[in-house]
């Protein structure tokens, strides 16, 4: 009898192996397709990769595990690196959410990660709101679902963008309690106490409300928020713990304070001059944009008066922005940022990217660039010896086209994660996990 079994009766399978034949496996590091490759995985990596052409030893699989991928593409599992999932569907614009209460959107979260996966995502970094765990949950094998990383609650300032009373609450917000998916905390003294306390309930990075926000609603978009001396603060508790900062900045003021301060990655960054790119650039600063999260909110309505307009003004200035900044040698990411009901919209910043970046530079930002940024570059966004077996099998190339991945339905045929097929739309694969 297998105790562990009986305690946790959700654990999974050992790994199966399985050896594809014939793939063209895309390789973002070269930026170029790799026809009649032989791969093969167990254990949840990837052991062996062939393209030579020559046989692949397949005696100890299973006939039904060697997949003949002939036509077909194999590319990295996707990463977003700004989610989330915490702010579940359900309720039609911003103000429903809040009230609403952290059980319901725990009951919810689940068919957030379910979708995520199914979609190709097999990483997500979630930017504030995800629970530890939920992380365990998904490691655990109790729910399907990518891998989380994640920042546990943003810290924000009062009156700063993580901050969601309104200008006639006179309720009164002590330190380090929480508002939706952040924490509000001022002074250096709240900013080492609640970073530390973020990382101690299992943070991976510490998110902060660098500067003003769309959604919040007594904050404008130009502000600067946090002393240096709160930022050097929550830097400190970070670098000492192994980790890192992102902050929430528009601005090229908030950047800038922000990367001069030790802060390593920027989320969103829509009105970023050339001047900031470059030095983001110089100090190796990573930017996240979240471009289809203003396209949504403007198609939705979702958004109340006072956001709508500040959505208009970033929205318009953030594809020109991603540009100048790829232009400048700063690493980008793939960010969505999607709250509520616009989940579904997803793996549509594919096509918003497409305007204006070639297809090679939006997948990096999905793979070798998100793997860095989340410290996973020897082991996730390639297909490579010793890296984890997180796949997609695909029925088209993205380096011609890029927005084939924003047509999961039809073009995603396979997603692997850790080695096992968690979703499979393809008669000649079936999903294991
Ligand atoms: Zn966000």
């Amino acid at each position: 009898m297998d105790i562990s079994r009986i305690i946790k009766p959700w654990k999974r399978q050992p790994h199966k192996a399985y050896v594809f034949t014939n793939a063209t496996i895309i390789d973002p590091v070269k930026g170029d397709s790799v026809p009649n490759a032989t791969v093969r995985i167990s254990d949840g990596k990837i052991v062996h990769l062939d393209v030579t052409g020559s046989a692949p030893a397949t005696e100890d699989v299973p006939e039904e595990n060697i997949i003949d991928l002939s036509g077909k593409y194999l590319c990295p599992g996707l990463i977003d690196c700004h989610v989330h999932i915490a702010v579940v569907p359900g309720e039609i614009d911003l103000r429903a959410y809040l009230d609403m209460s952290e059980r319901i959107s725990l009951l919810r979260q689940p068919h957030v990660l379910k979708t995520m996966i199914e979609r190709g995502f097999t990483s997500v970094r979630d930017c504030g709101g995800a629970s530890l765990a939920m992380k365990e949950a998904v490691e655990e094998g109790v729910l399907p679902g990518p891998r989380l990383f994640i920042a546990g609650r943003a810290l924000s300032q009062t009156g700063g963008h993580g901050d969601m009373r309104g200008p006639h609450s006179e309720q009164l917000c002590c330190g380090g309690s929480l508002s939706g998916i952040s924490r509000i905390v001022d002074g250096p003294a709240e900013c080492y106490r609640y970073a530390r306390d973020e990382l101690r309930q299992g943070a991976d990075f510490i998110k902060i409300m660098g500067g003003g926000g769309v959604a919040s609603p007594t904050d404008r978009i130009e502000h600067v928020q946090f002393s240096d001396e709160e930022i050097k603060a929550i830097v400190t508790v970070a670098k000492n713990a192994g980790t890192y900062v992102t902050s929430h900045s528009y601005t090229p003021q908030a950047i800038k304070q922000a990367i001069n301060l030790g802060v390593r990655g920027i989320e969103h960054g829509n009105l970023i001059d050339l001047e900031t790119a470059q030095l983001m650039a110089e100090k190796g600063t990573f930017l996240t944009p979240t471009l289809i999260a203003h396209v949504m909110s403007k198609q939705m309505n979702f958004l109340p008066a006072e956001s709508a307009a500040k959505n208009a003004e970033v929205l318009e200035k953030g594809l020109r922005a991603m540009k100048m900044a790829v232009d400048a040698g700063v690493t980008v990411c793939f960010g969505t940022d999607l709250l509520g009901p616009m989940h579904f919209a997803q793996s549509k910043e594919f096509s918003v990217r497409s305007q204006v970046l070639s297809p090679i530079e939006i997948l990096r930002s999905a793979t070798i660039n998100a793997a860095r940024l989340v410290m996973q570059e020897d082991q996730l966004g390639q297909i490579q010896e010793g890296f984890t077996a997180d796949m997609l099998i695909l029925d088209s190339n993205p380096l011609e086209d890029i927005t084939v991945l924003d047509r999961a339905e039809q073009s995603i045929l396979s997603v692997i994660k850790d080695g096992r097929v968690v979703t499979s739309r393809w008669e000649k694969l079936t999903a294991d996990a």
